[in-house]
């Protein structure tokens, strides 16, 4: 009889543990990965083309590196612009990330927003069409921008390779979590496929912040 019962429970308890799974997986939490990618934060910056920088900074102005960021080639400049809203509401010293770019852009933060009055799109960087206007203030000029103010949307830099890995596609959209007691989960993460990157989870600093991400973390994707 006790033989019996414990059986009972034993199946019992399988079929919970499957049903559990079964909602998980359905509901996109779950993942046979391990917290492998390493999630990077960013400040709000701008993106600006040459003629930009001509007036801006002046004829052939050349950007000076402050150092080096994540993504190959890419520089944090020690030159920084001044942003002024159309209901003129200014952000002072927002960093100018290089190299030089063939669209104008200010990736902003939702309280860069509120600040500004604006009400800003999330958009992937250098998708800029239709979104909000910007004015940029530089030590030799202004810039009048009918459009180029975003909120850069989540996503994650990788390799091919890193693809093949993860079974993601480019532009596919997939939930992330970020490690640790405090992780949280990223809906509507972008994956970004290009063969010269290096493998990271973007966000800005407010995402950041509101999931307690401090130093070196990592995240992994969840699947449907
Ligand atoms: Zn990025």
């Amino acid at each position: 009889m006790v033989e019996k019962s414990r059986e009972k429970n034993q199946i019992l308890s399988e079929i919970i543990t499957e049903t559990v799974f079964k909602y998980l997986t359905d509901a996109g939490l779950t993942s046979n990965q391990d917290f492998t990618i390493p999630v990077e934060v960013s400040n709000h910056h701008v993106h600006l083309t040459r003629e930009a920088l001509d007036i801006l900074f002046g004829k052939d102005y050349q950007l000076t590196k402050v150092r080096d960021i994540s993504q190959p080639g890419e520089f944090a400049s020690n030159e920084k612009v001044t942003l002024v809203s159309s209901k003129m509401k200014i952000i002072e010293g927002v960093r100018i990330v290089g190299p030089e770019r063939t669209y104008n852009q200010a990736e902003l933060t939702v309280a860069d927003g509120y600040v500004l009055g604006l009400n800003l799109p999330t958009r992937l960087s250098g998708d800029v069409i239709g979104s909000q206007p910007i004015t940029m203030i530089g030590p030799n000029g202004a810039l009048n921008l009918l459009e180029g103010a975003i909120r850069a949307a989540r996503h994650i830099h990788m390799t091919p390779e890193d693809a093949e890995k993860y079974q993601v596609k480019n532009n596919q959209r997939v939930k992330v979590e970020t490690k640790g007691e405090n992780g949280v989960i990223f809906k509507n993460v972008i994956i970004r496929v290009s063969d010269k990157c290096k493998l990271a989870f973007h966000i800005d600093i407010e995402e950041a912040n509101a999931a307690n991400i401090q130093g070196t973390t990592y995240c992994r994707i969840l699947y449907k």
